[in-house]
C-alpha cells in the first residue's frame, strides 16, 4: 500500500498553476502573485519629518535657542525657502523637509506647545532640547529602493503587502486566477442539514466542512451537491463538475469495500484511478485520479476522515494549483503527556496542545473514532504518529500540525 508521502507525491505531480490574470489593487487580498514585483519608487519618496515639529539648520542644535520660523510647511506640501542658521520652519509630520534643514524638534520641546488645530505658526520659537543630526527625519528610500525586489512570485497577499504595493502605486497586478474545486458528497443515508432525521438517516456534514477548509485555501466552490448511491446520479453530478471546468473535484464517501461504494467504480469506468488506499490512519480508503481529465479525490466518507484526508493530500493540491510557492506545512514539535498505542501506519490523532511550564504539551482528545467530529472540534492539532511506530512512551516527542 502507499505511504503517505509517496501518494503526496504522486498527487503532486498531477497538479500546475492556473494560469495568471490581471486584477485591480482593491480585489488583490489573499490572491497569490504571478510575478516578481520590485519598488518603481524609494520609499518614503522624500525625506521627511516624522514628527509635528520645527526643522532645524544644523548650527542650531544645541539649546536654549531662539529662532525664527520662516516657512511653514503642511503635509502634502513642499517649500523651497531655505533654512540658514538661526532659523527654522514649522513641520508637520510627513511633510517634505525644507533644504537647510538637517533635524527636527518635536513641537513638545518648544515654547509653542498649541495643539488646538489652525493655529498659525508663530514669528520665533525657542527650543528647549538640543537636537542630533538627522533626528526625527524620515529619509528617502530608508524603507526600500527603487529596483528593490520586493514581493516574489507565489506569495499570497496578506493585509501587509496590500498596504506596501498602495504604497508603491501598483494599481493592476499579475496574480493566478482563483481555482475552481467542485464538491461533491454522496450516500443514501444522508440528508439535507434543513429536513428533521428520520430512522437510519444523518444530517450530511462532509460538503459544510470541506467547503469551509477550501475556503481557507482560497478557492472557488462548486458545489455538486449529494449524490444517491448508484452510478446514474454519481456520474451525472460529476459530469456537472466538468461542464463547470473545475479545476479538481473532492468527493466524499463511496470509496472503500461496502457493496454500494459506486464512486470508485464510475471513476475508473470514465477515467482513471491512480490508487484508492493509502497506509494511513484514519482514512486508508483515499481514492486518487481522474474523471474525465479532471483530478479527482475520492475522500473517506467519515468526517473526521474526510477533514484529515483534505489536511494530507488536498490542500497542498491546492497550493500548487494556486501558484503557491510550496513549503513544508508548519508544524512544531510538542512532549506527549501521555503513553500511546497505534497501529503502525501513519496516523493523524486528535489532540490538544497547550504550553505548561514553557513546554508544549499534547494530549489525544479521546476515543480517536473516525466519525466522532466532536472530538475533532476538542482538537487543537493534529499529532502524526510515523508509519512504522506502535507504541509511544510518556514525554516522547511528537510532530503536531496546528489545526486553526
Ligand atoms: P462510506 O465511505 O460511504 O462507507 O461512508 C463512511 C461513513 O461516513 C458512513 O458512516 C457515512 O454515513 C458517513 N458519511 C459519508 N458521507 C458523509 C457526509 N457527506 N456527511 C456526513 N457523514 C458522511
Ligand atoms: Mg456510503
Amino acid at each position: 500500500m502507499l505511504s503517505v508521502s509517496e501518494a503526496r507525491e504522486r498527487i503532486l505531480a498531477v497538479f500546475l498553476p492556473v494560469e495568471p490574470q490581471t486584477v485591480s489593487l482593491k480585489r488583490a487580498s489573499r490572491r497569490v502573485l504571478s510575478c516578481d514585483l520590485s519598488a518603481e519608487t524609494d520609499l518614503p519618496p522624500f525625506d521627511n519629518s516624522s514628527v509635528d515639529g520645527f526643522a532645524l539648520n544644523a548650527a542650531d542644535f544645541t539649546c536654549p535657542r531662539t529662532l525664527n520660523v520662516v516657512a511653514d510647511i503642511r503635509a502634502g506640501e513642499t517649500s523651497e525657502t531655505p533654512i540658514q542658521p538661526g532659523q527654522s520652519a514649522r513641520i508637520m509630520t510627513g511633510a517634505a523637509l525644507p533644504p537647510g534643514a538637517e533635524a527636527v524638534v518635536m513641537v513638545e520641546d518648544t515654547d509653542f506647545n498649541v495643539r488646538t488645530p489652525g493655529t498659525p505658526a508663530p514669528q520665533t520659537v525657542t527650543i528647549h532640547k538640543s537636537v542630533r543630526q538627522g533626528e526625527n527625519i524620515r529619509h528617502r528610500g530608508d524603507d526600500l529602493h527603487t529596483g528593490d525586489k520586493v514581493l516574489s512570485a507565489g506569495t499570497r497577499l496578506r493585509a501587509q503587502e496590500i498596504g506596501l504595493l498602495a504604497m508603491l502605486g501598483a494599481v493592476k497586478l499579475s496574480v493566478y486566477r482563483q481555482p475552481r474545486m467542485a464538491l461533491l458528497s454522496s450516500g443514501d443515508e444522508l440528508l439535507p442539514v434543513e429536513a428533521p432525521l428520520t430512522p437510519g438517516k444523518i444530517h450530511e456534514s462532509n460538503s459544510y466542512a470541506l467547503a469551509a477548509l477550501a475556503e481557507t485555501a482560497g478557492v472557488d466552490i462548486i458545489q455538486l451537491g449529494v449524490a444517491a448511491d448508484n452510478e446514474t446520479d454519481i456520474r451525472l453530478r460529476l459530469q456537472e463538475a466538468v461542464e463547470a471546468k473545475a479545476d479538481v473535484i473532492v468527493s466524499s464517501a463511496g470509496v472503500s469495500v461496502g457493496a454500494f461504494d459506486y464512486v470508485k467504480s464510475v471513476v475508473e469506468e470514465d477515467g482513471e484511478l491512480d490508487f484508492w488506499k493509502v497506509n494511513m490512519r484514519p482514512g486508508k480508503p483515499l481514492a486518487f485520479g481522474k474523471y474525465r481529465g479532471v483530478p479527482f479525490f475520492g475522500l473517506p466518507g467519515n468526517p473526521v476522515s474526510a477533514f484529515v484526508g483534505f489536511e494530507v493530500f488536498v490542500r497542498p493540491a491546492l497550493e500548487k494549483l494556486s501558484g503557491l510557492k510550496l513549503q513544508p506545512r508548519p508544524h512544531q514539535m510538542a512532549r506527549l503527556a501521555e503513553p500511546l498505542e497505534s497501529d503502525g501506519r501513519e496516523s493523524y490523532l486528535r489532540a490538544i496542545v497547550s504550553q505548561e511550564n514553557g513546554l508544549l504539551v499534547a494530549r489525544l482528545t479521546g476515543h480517536q473514532g473516525s466519525g466522532n467530529i466532536f472530538s475533532l472540534v476538542r482538537a487543537n492539532a493534529l499529532l502524526i504518529v510515523p508509519s512504522g511506530v506502535k507504541s509511544l512512551t510518556a514525554n516522547s516527542d511528537v510532530e503536531i500540525w496546528p489545526i486553526a
